[in-house]
């Protein structure tokens, strides 16, 4: 409902029933919880030549805070609920050499931002967190994986909200980058996507019907580790020839290492690439080719809508992406083998993006769960009342993020809510 009223600017408690497919009492009820949060503010106005109150989400509502942990750099950002940045930073630092030392690093420049905007901790509602692997069904810790060892045996999830004293909610950073680009990018106004993050390792966020798709066991979308040569190399996550192999930073740096030794990074890379250099456009191109194998295989199987292709490699621009579309019709059954394949429109903060849009969807989820508890069971407050575009528009049903620091959430109503949509 919040993000009706977001995309709207102003709208009546009528006009959020009719676009919500909630009931008249469901709107008015989470209204004034809303406003009792002083994230929405009402006041008299005209809709449709008739009196009304009117419904805007207010800017002093509070503050949410994306993070994004990339293998190579953490980027954070500070908005209101209306998802206007206020602050934004990126740093550079070797996230999995430590787990402690990179949350302690996002534990102060949380606090830097915050006191450059003249706010404290107290104003933010909720934190959104992404880390560069799978989370686990609980949504806090990441899944057992070999991925990332110093981050295992610890919940960033619960850390991070103990230090920063608000409710932190937790994804892979590719699904985080699929939210991003859904609300603010080349998705908007899709209900199927696959969102391709290429940067030191490959994975993809799928969004089905309108849902991130996250798995039974939470690792929906690794197709980085899709088999591409049975008996290749051994892949970081213990098996052999994955395609992250092939297009992994790592292995697109060793390709080049003797040629080009002072290139060290992927931006490097696509930087010498875009300056005209043959060498590194023909690694750019040659990824291109594997990622558009796999895409298009991803395609037969989910058959999105669009391919939103975003991480460092992506700036490579159609070095990369004319390779990987000339890879569809090659390897794509005909009725997708035409899937628009295009760049993600948010760069390199699709993933921080995202984490914004998950810390406000679930402060609104928290407001939608208490309506739930005082709601009277008649039904009117069940998923069979919401009109299926309302709920396809809603994004979230089956995400089930654990939150931390916010002891009396319940996450068996929030599955029943439906939440607000891309903008
Ligand atoms: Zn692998």
């Amino acid at each position: 409902m919040l993000a009706a009223v977001r995309a709207h600017g102003v709208l009546s408690q009528a006009e959020i029933a009719r676009i919500t497919g909630l009931s008249p009492a469901s709107v008015s009820n989470i209204v004034h919880q809303l406003a009792d949060a002083d994230a929405v503010e009402l006041s008299p106005g005209i809709r449709g030549g008739r009196r009304a109150q009117e419904v805007r989400v207010r800017s002093d509502g509070g503050l949410v805070v994306g993070l994004d942990f990339g293998h190579r750099h953490i980027r954070v950002a500070v908005s209101d609920l209306r998802f206007v940045v206020r602050a934004e930073r990126r740093v550079e630092c070797d996230v999995g050499a430590s787990a402690l030392s990179a949350l302690a690093v996002a534990e102060k420049l949380v606090g830097e931002l915050l006191e450059e905007i003249g706010t404290t901790r107290c104003g933010v509602r909720a934190v959104g967190l992404g880390l560069p692997a799978p989370m686990g069904p609980d949504g806090g810790t990441l899944a057992a994986w070999p991925i990332l060892p110093t981050w295992a045996t610890i919940d960033p999830a619960r850390h991070l909200a103990e230090r920063l004293g608000a409710p932190v909610y937790a994804d892979n950073d590719a699904n985080l980058g699929a939210r991003g680009e859904l609300y603010f990018g080349a998705g908007r106004g899709v209900s199927d996507l696959a969102y391709i993050k290429a940067a030191t390792g490959l994975g993809a966020g799928l969004v089905v019907a309108g849902n991130v798709y996250r798995g039974f066991a939470g690792s929906a979308g690794e197709i980085g580790h899709l088999t591409i040569d049975e008996m290749g190399p051994v892949c970081s996550c213990g098996n052999r020839g994955c395609l992250e192999t092939m297009v992994g930073a790592p292995y697109l740096l060793e390709l080049i290492r003797h040629s080009h030794p002072d290139v060290r990074t992927v931006e490097q890379l696509v930087t010498c690439a875009l300056a005209g250099d043959g060498g590194c456009q023909r690694v750019v191109a040659d990824a291109g080719r594997h990622i558009g194998f796999v895409a298009a295989n991803l395609c037969n199987v989910v058959n999105p809508e669009r391919v939103v292709v975003g991480g460092d490699l992506a700036a490579a621009g159609d070095l990369l992406l004319e390779p990987l579309r000339s890879a569809m019709p090659r390897y794509a059954v005909v009725t997708v083998a035409s899937t628009p394949v295009v760049a993600a429109l948010t760069g390199e903060r699709a993933e921080v993006l995202g984490a914004l849009v998950l810390a406000v969807e679930q402060f609104q989820r928290r407001h939608d769960q208490a309506n739930d508890a005082d709601a009277p069971v008649d039904g009117s407050g069940s998923d069979d009342s919401v009109h299926p575009a309302a709920r396809s528009e809603a994004g979230l049903d089956n995400v089930h993020h654990r939150v931390v620091g916010d002891p009396a959430t319940d996450f068996g109503a929030a599955a029943r809510r439906p939440v607000g949509g891309p903008a």
